[in-house]
């Protein structure tokens, strides 16, 4: 009969009012998390996503100089 299990609460609570439900929503990013967002601020982290990928696409300019800055594009692979 008990029902311990407490409802998702929306990790964006505190910067703006939620809307919608809490769910858990898998991250874009490979680590395979999930979290709890409301539809509004799950809404939001989506359009900010891409918005960072658009600024920083996954192939490297044509101009891009691997020694500039000693930074190396694909560091993370
Ligand atoms: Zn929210």
């Amino acid at each position: 009969m008990a029902d311990d299990v407490e409802p998702p609460v929306c990790l964006d609570r505190d910067t703006s009012d939620c809307r919608g439900v809490v769910e858990y929503r898998t991250a874009l990013s490979a680590t395979g998390k999930s979290f709890p967002r409301c539809d509004k601020h799950w809404e939001e982290r989506l359009v900010r996503d891409e918005e960072i990928r658009a600024r920083y696409p996954e192939q490297a300019p044509p101009d891009f100089d691997p020694t500039y800055a000693g930074e190396r594009w694909d560091e993370d692979y």
